[in-house]
């Protein structure tokens, strides 16, 4: 879809919207929504106080934030700005700061520079990322990604997976929108983004925190394990389910793209669970989930077997190579 206009026919608003790429979306938001969802801030606009930042454009919209590009005015370096409304929910982006600054090693996370606020919002100021490779699949003429391309970015986002583990945290929103790739020199890098919906289940000694009777739905419909579903405590291991679901959906497409039923998305799901077999990744990718199903809430998951398992489905992996859509 390249060409949007707006506004969107009311009866497929909703439908049409899920089609949208980041900077279609943004768009949208900038001209239909009204207040609720006006920019937060205006392009040309300074912020910053010991380190200023000139805002340049929206590039991204999510469910509570609004990203921007914006100039750092020292070293005139393009970066990324994420903005939320103080008032939303302000314990998710000050998490989101903490976890990205405990991060700052990790190779697959945007690299924090400053942080402050600015009116009625917080801002984090970041590395400032490519595409979606959410968006970018919906850029392909066959609407999938390659076998190769598809290990790649699994075998990337399980490195970053580990190491956000690592700290007690898991993610909880693991999908294709939130895997972004990097530009100039580091275009063959994936990264994670928003953490906004991350907890620590680990305590300060390494132990599991106590299970709770019944937690509350969090992630993504479409991507979330059988157990978010079921409402039950998540593990490490379920983040690595909603990576097993996205990278089948780059690949081939999930039976459960336009279902937006909560229980009939779980009961597809039981349903291929009970005899997966992959159409495009081949026999080794049906052991995925074979090893995730035999992994514990409170287990650390095999992230080494599963790499080997990705990296087997094509005959010859490797990272040096063009991603397919770098021509776009
Ligand atoms: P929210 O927390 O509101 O859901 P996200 O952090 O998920 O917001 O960001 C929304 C979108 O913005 C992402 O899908 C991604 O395409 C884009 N985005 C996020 N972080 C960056 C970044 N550092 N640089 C460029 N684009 C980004």
């Amino acid at each position: 879809m390249n060409q949007v206009s707006f506004p969107l026919p009311k009866t497929q608003t909703i439908q049409l919207f899920t089609q949208l790429n980041c900077q279609q979306k943004a768009e949208y938001y900038q001209q239909e929504r009204g207040k609720l969802a006006a920019p937060f801030l205006e392009n040309g606009m300074i912020i910053g106080m010991k380190r200023t930042f000139r805002i340049e454009k929206m590039v991204g919209g999510g469910g509570f934030g609004q990203i921007y590009s914006a100039i750092d005015s020292e070293s005139k370096l393009v970066v990324a700005v994420k903005v939320e409304r103080k008032s939303q929910d302000s314990g998710r982006i000050v998490l989101e700061l903490n976890i990205l600054v405990q991060l700052s090693h990790s190779p697959h996370v945007p690299k924090v520079y400053y942080s402050g606020e600015v009116g009625a919002y917080n801002y984090i100021v970041m590395q400032l990322l490519g595409q979606n490779i959410g968006d970018l699949r919906k850029l392909q003429k066959s609407r999938s990604f390659s076998v190769l391309t598809t290990a790649r970015v699994g075998v990337q986002c399980l490195e970053g997976l580990r190491q956000i583990h690592a700290l007690g945290y898991i993610h909880r929103d693991i999908k294709p929108s939130n895997i972004c790739v990097g530009i100039g020199e580091h275009k063959r890098i994936l990264y994670i983004v928003d953490f906004g919906m991350a907890r620590r289940i680990l305590t300060s000694d390494g132990k599991f925190r106590p299970e709770r009777v019944y937690a509350s739905f969090r992630g993504t419909t479409r991507y979330v394990s059988v157990a978010a579903h079921e409402r039950k405590e998540q593990g490490f291991v379920d983040d690595i389910w909603s990576l097993f679901f996205s990278l089948l959906e780059l690949a081939e497409g999930l039976p459960w793209r336009s279902i937006v039923d909560q229980d009939q998305v779980l009961s597809c799901k039981r349903q291929m669970l009970k005899n997966f077999q992959s159409r495009k990744m081949g026999r080794n990718f049906e052991l995925f989930p074979h090893i995730l199903e035999n992994t514990g809430r409170t287990e650390h998951p095999d992230y080494d077997r599963l790499i080997g398992i990705l990296r087997s489905c094509c005959e010859n992996f490797n990272e040096l190579t063009e991603f397919e859509w770098d021509d776009h």
